[in-house]
């Protein structure tokens, strides 16, 4: 070993979702949304100033900040925005998880926490989901250096009711809990309004999903402007200029789109019901999903059997070779046409295997 090498932060890195540079596949395994972003977006993008390009963008993002906060009913100094919620989640760990204590998260969840505990060197203990993929309140009780779970949960889909959430808050008044929205306008209640009763929570959505804006980037995190000021303190110590002027004349162009938003999601929400029913009859059990995916395992046929059937058919869904889920298929609600063709090559392979 060089001397130089033991000063060095290894990591081991969170392992994205494949994207395979292929035309002509079926692509159901990184919960992107099947329909284009609301037509203003394009429409921005072609109108937008090339002048603009020139000139580094707005530090504060401040037109795209004030739409997000208009659209839920807070104050801009309520909103932070980020780089998809990735960068927010990760800036929220730097700025909050700052304990000797450690936070704490499901042992079933988004994989990308403990690898940014890791590598901001956050102590973590992780807290395991019941045999139904609930999260256990009661786990959330003990001392810790902060609380952060997705709802729905991913990769369960799982929803934590209303009441849950308020019972780990009120737990836990003494330190940041953050709830990761990433796949909450799929039909599950947003933690939003409990962000006047509580000044400790964090809520974090993003463009990635519901408004089909994955290669855009952009998050954001919603709380009181005390924690949003700290937020963007770390921000500044690191990066000003984290948002490029098309994310934020693209972002706002979605948020001026309001029908176009609700339509999609409920194409896709429809969608999501007709293959739970289908999923059922082929011999997958799952609790009942309020995301745009679902999470399945088959009665006879393993996960992992199938994920790499459906791959050679250059159908793409995600399997995660990790404890308690290895038997399980996380499979993303495509287009009523992708679904069809995804189901047709299940039936006959399940039926000749
Ligand atoms: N949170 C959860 C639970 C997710 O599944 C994802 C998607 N990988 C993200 C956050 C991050 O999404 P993005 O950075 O695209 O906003």
């Amino acid at each position: 070993m060089k001397a130089w090498e033991k000063n060095i932060r290894r990591v081991t890195p969170y392992t994205p979702g494949e994207q395979p540079q292929k035309e002509k596949i079926i692509k159901l395994n990184t919960n992107e949304n099947p329909y284009p972003p609301a037509p203003g977006v394009p429409e921005a993008l072609r109108r937008l100033d090339t002048d603009l390009l020139r000139r580094y963008p707005d530090p504060s993002a401040g037109r795209l900040v004030k739409a997000i906060a208009d659209s839920q009913g807070l104050k801009p100094e309520q909103v932070f925005a980020g780089v998809g919620s990735d960068d927010v989640l990760a800036m929220c760990f730097m700025t909050f998880f700052n304990s000797e204590k450690p936070i704490l998260f499901p042992d079933i969840t988004y994989s990308f926490y403990d690898v940014w505990a890791e590598v901001f060197r956050i102590p973590y203990e992780t807290q395991p989901l019941n045999e139904n993929f609930d999260i256990v309140a009661e786990d959330y009780y003990k001392e810790n250096g902060g609380v952060i779970f997705p709802n729905p949960n991913a990769p369960t889909g799982v929803e934590c009711p209303q009441e849950m959430i308020e019972d780990i808050l009120r737990q836990n008044q003494d330190v940041i809990v953050i709830v990761d929205e990433a796949y909450v306008d799929f039909g599950a209640v947003s933690a939003v309004p409990l962000l006047e009763k509580y000044e400790n929570l964090i809520v974090v959505q993003t463009f990635s999903k519901s408004r089909s804006l994955a290669g855009m980037r952009i998050g954001y995190a919603m709380a009181n402007p005390a924690l949003i000021k700290y937020l963007n303190d770390v921000k500044y110590s690191f990066n000003s200029y984290t948002m490029n002027q098309t994310a934020i004349a693209a972002g706002v162009a979605s948020l001026e789109d309001p029908e176009y938003f609700n339509e999609t999601i409920q194409k896709i929400v429809d969608t999501r019901e007709r293959a739970k029913a289908r999923l059922r009859q082929l011999g997958f059990s799952f609790r009942d999903s309020k995301s745009n995916f679902i999470f399945a395992a088959h009665e006879s046929c393993p996960a992992k059997e199938l994920f790499d059937a459906l791959r050679e058919q250059d159908i793409y869904v995600r399997y995660f070779a990790k404890p308690r889920i290895d038997n399980y298929l996380r499979i993303t609600i495509g287009t009523d046409e992708e679904m069809d063709a995804f189901f047709a090559f299940l039936e006959r392979y399940l039926k000749h295997r």
